[in-house]
């Protein structure tokens, strides 16, 4: 097996047994990212020099008798609203277009320390906006199951990363499905953690309540291996609130004899690919087989709701957050001569791109003041709602199981012509943000019988439920197979 191939753990293990070294691995997953480049376009920046001189330093400190970390050696990409200090960071937007930042995120700082090495950073959807990686200003990203079809958004860049083999692990943001959505179109494992489990300190923000960082991996248990890192409280971000609960992440046992798994009453008339529709009779079999009961709950607001409401918060949170980008303080700016409000106007207008502007105006128009308690507050009341309504799920489940998205991945341009159409397959990822929940999105073993197209599904469960969630995903990895490497094209 090539080194490109293996898991996190593998490679940390065989770097720190001397086995190979940590330049020989990061060489090896460089060499896979420069054939496959040409093909899928997972990339903004490659960190090649900087991730180079990190390799060689884990190899000296190993040679040295010091232990680096537990993933001394492996190789990482993040996606690029992820700030790393000196390395270009542009949430794939023109108006950050070369922007370097000062600061480390803390999860990079977190990963860092741990051993990690950056090898790149990934392609995106423009401020995280979109679900197929084509709002991105830097060109769109291909599924490397199919060249013609999106790899997902909006971490696309980072799950087609995972997916193709460039690393064996990368990191998203979730902020209505973007790490579990391309997680499941490329056939990978994707967890969006519970709010408040991993620091968002140093991620470009786009909807602040709903953000929220997590990893892309090819098994559930390099997944728990990455979050025992990440799930730490920091003091940097006030809503940091996981204390000692990353320890949720220490055992996965892979035991779910008696375990309740719901099923959604309410989803049962929404239609789904037979691929999916497929997936889920397999995977419920799966549950059944290691134990498990299935039961049903209902989630009526959630099925109605949540979309508009979503789509009302996070753009009223957007408007907020990328009011800073004005060519003063970051990034694309213009000559000042013509007065500040014309440069602002100009540097906005050529900066962003269009879905990022139309939020940015739906953000403006939902919470003017005539207009806010109408749209905003009401949005947030219904929030509360989907809540609640998840909250007495639970008393009767341990997690759910529901799909990722309605269909898999279209092809590249498809979504793109038609907005609406890309928020409604939305439908089942972003009420998981809206009520704080963990998601884990994963591979069922199964390929679509006509696209031949990889199928994934999702489990929800109760806030600080992400281990137990990743727990039943260990069941069903031994029963359904673990991820496998994409061609990608070559
Ligand atoms: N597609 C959703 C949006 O555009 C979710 C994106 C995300 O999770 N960052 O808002």
């Amino acid at each position: 097996m090539r080194l490109h191939e293996s898991g996190v753990r593998e490679i940390a293990a065989g770097i720190r047994a001397k086995k190979f070294s940590a330049l020989e691995v990061f060489e090896d997953c460089l060499a896979r990212t420069t054939a496959c480049e040409g093909k899928i376009s997972a990339l903004i920046t490659t960190a090649a020099d900087e991730g180079r001189q990190q390799a060689r330093r884990i190899d000296e400190r190993l040679a040295g008798g010091e232990n680096p970390g537990p993933l001394a050696g492996v190789p990482v990409m993040l996606k690029d609203n992820i700030c790393t200090r000196g390395v270009r960071t542009t949430a794939g937007s023109r108006i950050l277009g070369d922007w370097a930042p000062p600061y480390d995120a803390t999860v990079w700082a977190l990963l860092r320390e741990a051993g990690a090495v950056l090898l790149g950073k990934t392609n995106m959807d423009e401020f995280a906006m979109g679900n197929t990686c084509g709002t991105s200003a830097f060109g769109p990203t291909a599924n490397p199951w199919d060249v013609t079809r999106v790899p997902g958004g909006s971490s696309g860049g980072s799950a087609a990363a995972v997916a193709a083999g460039y690393v064996p692990f990368a990191l998203g943001s979730d902020t209505g499905g973007s790490i579990r959505q391309p997680a499941s179109y490329c056939g990978i494992c994707g967890l969006k953690p519970t709010y408040g489990m991993v620091s968002r300190y140093g991620l470009i923000a786009y909807g602040s309540s709903l953000d929220q960082i997590g990893p892309f991996t090819r098994n559930v248990e390099d997944l728990a291996l990455v979050m025992r890192i990440l799930a730490r409280q920091d003091s940097k971000d006030s809503t940091s609130t996981c204390g000692t609960r990353g320890e949720c992440f220490s055992e996965l046992r892979g035991d779910i004899k008696g375990k309740r798994v719901a099923l959604v009453r309410d989803f049962r008339d929404f239609t789904l690919d037979p691929g999916i529709a497929e997936a889920m009779k397999r995977t419920i079999a799966a549950l059944e087989s290691a134990g498990a009961e299935m039961v049903e709950v209902s989630l009526p607001t959630v099925g109605r709701y949540a979309v508009a409401c979503y789509y009302a918060i996070a753009a009223s949170e957007a408007h907020t957050n990328l009011a800073r980008f004005d060519g003063v303080r970051y990034g694309y700016t213009v000559s000042s001569s013509a007065g500040l409000k014309d440069m602002f106007q100009e540097v906005r207008s050529h900066g962003f791109g269009a879905e990022v502007k139309s939020r940015i105006i739906a953000g403006t128009c939902l919470t003017e003041p005539v207009r806010s308690e109408q749209y905003y507050v009401a949005a947030t009341r219904v929030r509360s709602l989907i809540a609640k309504e998840f909250a007495e799920a639970f008393e009767n489940a341990d997690c759910i199981l529901q799909p990722v998205t309605p269909s898999l991945a279209p092809e590249i341009g498809e979504v793109d012509d038609d907005a609406m159409k890309g928020y409604e397959s939305d439908l089942y990822t972003l009420p998981i943000n809206m009520a704080g929940l963990p998601g884990y999105s994963f591979f069922t073993g199964g390929y679509d019988a006509e696209s031949g197209l990889p199928v994934g599904l999702q489990l929800v469960g109760p806030r600080w439920s992400d281990g137990e969630l990743l727990n039943t995903g260990l069941a069903l990895e031994k029963i359904l197979g673990a991820p496998v490497i994409a061609k990608a094209g070559i």
